[in-house]
């Protein structure tokens, strides 16, 4: 380990951040965790991890927990609206032959596996805080937290979302979030049995996704074209969700009108930044959504936050200054988060423009490639 690197802040406790916290604890170097929300809680509905995300937990040393609260499967399926199949893609097990290519997990279960290894292995976190303000010298970070403590880091990593206050701190309102003009709708169902796979129903008038996230329990998703970002009523959102996939049929056709408690409706709408220069500046860096939020059309922006972590992790404690291994962290990090940020947007716009020439299952075959690479 470099020596001048022994004591880090994350200011985060999502995904990335609780990887970072895990990845350098496991490299021996003292963290400490600030998350602004009081209650460490996330919001329900699940997320799909591909293989590059598994080898990658696999290498964070989490899997073993990660899998048991996951649904493994395999392959990806994609439908038409009538639900009848066009491609199944294999999946690749890229974290060992023993191994599964993809899970589906809740996101509460993927929270609980992480906080409590982040935990576990001696980060420190406090909940309910931010970062007031920093300042730094050639050695290190001077940090002053919201409730008036201080502390001095000898890298602060903003792992704090989309709206990342770090990233303003850093480069002021160069980069804002940006609606690109669709939301998602989610819904939890009891597991279907033939849902042992990602169902992926698309075509010009709509689209759906059915991904397992245990035995008794899935979740359905779909993307809709929402003009002027509106705000609905809380209690519209399931006959609006009924409605964004009423022109499919099948299996999504028959749980369609099960969507009836707006409460358990998950409404987004779509936002994303990309920071376009390196993104660090002296020993405080961004990663995760904070320097790259896009799209949920490939399943990847958890994956990149994670192999973000990772890769920071292994590059401080590499040679060279600290501008030297964060440059070597952007090297392996910035083209490949790049593709995965441009190529969402780009299948987010062909769905609004509803181009029936759109190559999504040749886009899927080309992300699932580029992140079978080893990063
Ligand atoms: C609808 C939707 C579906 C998605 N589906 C998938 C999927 O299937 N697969 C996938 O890989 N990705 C998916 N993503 C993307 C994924 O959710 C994000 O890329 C991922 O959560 C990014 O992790 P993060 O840790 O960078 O940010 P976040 O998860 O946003 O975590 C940021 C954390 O920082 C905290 N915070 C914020 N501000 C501060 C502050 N000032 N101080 C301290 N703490 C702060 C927040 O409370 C939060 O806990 C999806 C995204 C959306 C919107």
């Amino acid at each position: 380990m470099s020596s001048d690197i022994s004591k880090v802040l994350v200011v985060g406790g999502g995904i990335g951040g609780l990887c970072a916290a895990i990845a350098l604890r496991r490299q021996g170097i003292a963290v400490d965790l600030v998350e602004i929300k009081s209650e460490w809680t996330v919001y329900g509905v699940g997320i799909i991890q591909q293989s590059n995300v598994v080898r990658e937990m696999a290498r964070l040393g989490v899997l073993e927990g990660y899998l048991e609260a996951a649904y493994a499967f395999e392959d990806v399926g994609i439908y038409d609206l009538q639900g009848n199949a066009l491609v199944r893609i294999p999946g690749q097990r890229l974290a060992g032959p023993e191994y599964p290519a993809n899970v589906g997990i809740s996101r509460l279960s993927l929270h609980q596996v992480l906080s409590t290894t982040a935990i576990d292995l001696g980060t420190q976190v406090r909940l309910g805080l931010s970062v007031e303000s920093f300042q730094q010298d050639a050695a290190g970070v001077d940090v002053s937290f919201t409730d008036g403590s201080a502390a001095r880091y000898d890298l602060v990593v903003g792992a704090d979302g989309v709206y990342s206050k770090i990233r303003g701190m850093l480069f002021g309102d160069t980069y804002k979030p940006r609606f690109t003009g669709q939301a998602v709708w989610r819904y939890n169902f009891p597991r279907h049995p033939s849902i042992d796979h990602l169902a992926s129903y698309v075509g010009a008038e709509g689209n759906a996704g059915l991904v397992p996230l245990s035995d008794d329990l899935m979740y359905m998703f779909s993307t809709s074209h929402e003009p002027g970002n509106p705000r609905y009523e809380p209690a519209q959102l399931a006959e609006l969700m009924r409605d964004r996939i009423s022109k499919i049929a099948g299996l999504v056709g028959e749980l369609r009108e099960q969507i009836t408690d707006s409460s358990q409706v998950v409404y987004k709408p779509m936002e994303v930044v990309f920071v376009n220069e390196p993104w660090f500046k002296g020993r405080v860096l961004l990663i995760g959504d904070a320097a790259h939020a896009t799209t949920p059309h490939l399943g990847q922006g958890a994956g990149m936050a994670i192999e973000d972590a990772l890769v920071l992790s292994l590059e401080l404690c590499g040679s060279g200054s600290v501008e030297e291994r964060l440059e070597r962290f952007m090297t392996r990090r910035f083209e490949r988060c790049k593709y995965i940020s441009e190529n969402s947007i780009m299948a987010g716009e062909r769905e609004m423009a509803r181009d029936a020439t759109f190559d999504r299952i040749g886009l899927t075959k080309a992300m699932l490639k580029l992140t079978a690479e080893p990063i």
